[in-house]
């Protein structure tokens, strides 16, 4: 007899959103994996549930695997969740669903929160096409790169952010996007200190400068998609470009070229880069 695991989805916030059939997956269950099992047990202890923790992260999820689906296959129950929200999103636990179902061992989910469906169902952005990125690369360049792929997407897209790297990515995306693009914070969901930021770049960027304190907890980002508008920024392309080729230095075509249209030297900097 086969065992199986459960992937249960547990509170990005408000623990009133576990549900009912979470509760009683894990009170069954003979082991629950999780990220960080101190964090994990102060969440069950709050709903009375005390069962044997496994731990299982980015670090030990290959060699962990095997331990897992050896205690499946002996019969047991076991569930897995993550730190917060459902498992497997930007979260650990792929390695081991993919290899239990290639070992066909019996994988079942149990739904809930999830911090990017939670944000884009009430942000007010599109939401019949969208496409979920994930964390943005944390370095510069690379992260340029990673959205300069995203140039033209036309669906919605959602990323996850930290605090301290919320402004660098904002100021990115609006160097890609363009500063007239819209987008929506959604920032501390299900949470005391909740808040929904919406606007264009430019707007954005400038409610978060004039309130820094807001630049704290979670974020999820969501930009429209490209509305296939000429934007201001792509009339400024064709200038930087030919700067480019002349060799001028970074810094001085953004000066030229933010002195020209009259745009924040910041936003033309990050162009410039991205398409030097
Ligand atoms: N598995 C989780 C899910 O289903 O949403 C995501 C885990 S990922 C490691 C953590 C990121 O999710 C945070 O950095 C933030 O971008 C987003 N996030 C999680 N909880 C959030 C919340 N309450 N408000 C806003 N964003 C949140």
């Amino acid at each position: 007899m086969s065992g199986k695991l459960f992937i249960v989805a547990t509170p990005i916030g408000n623990l009133k959103d576990i549900t009912l059939r979470a509760l009683e997956i894990l009170e069954t269950v003979d082991w629950i994996a999780c990220e960080d099992t101190r964090h994990s047990r102060r969440l069950l202890q709050h709903f009375g549930i005390n069962k044997p923790l496994v731990s299982l992260h980015d670090h030990n999820e290959q060699h962990k695997k095997l331990e897992l689906i050896a205690k499946l296959q002996a019969g047991e129950k076991g569930a897995l969740i993550s730190d917060a929200g459902t498992p497997l999103i930007s979260d650990p636990g792929y390695h081991l669903v993919s290899y239990l179902r290639e070992n066909d061992v019996a994988v079942e989910p149990v739904p809930g929160p999830s911090a990017l469906v939670t944000a884009l169902s009430a942000a007010g952005m599109p939401t019949d096409r969208f496409t979920f990125e994930g964390f943005l690369p944390a370095k510069e360049q690379k992260r340029l790169n990673a959205l300069q792929i995203l140039q033209n997407e036309t669906r919605t897209m959602i990323f996850y952010e930290s605090p301290h790297r919320l402004m660098d990515s904002l100021s990115s995306m609006a160097s890609i996007f363009g500063v007239e693009r819209k987008v929506t914070v959604a920032k501390e969901l299900t949470k005391q200190f909740e808040r929904f930021v919406s606007g264009n770049f430019e707007e954005v960027v400038e409610q978060f400068e004039m309130n820094s304190d807001w630049v704290r907890g979670e974020f999820v980002v969501i930009v429209s998609g490209d509305s296939g508008v000429v934007s201001e920024q792509e009339d400024y392309d064709g200038l930087v470009k030919i700067l480019l080729s002349q060799n001028l230095p970074v810094k001085q075509i953004s000066e030229i070229v933010g002195e020209f249209y009259s745009v924040p030297k910041k936003a033309v900097y990050q162009r410039v880069l991205s398409l030097k």
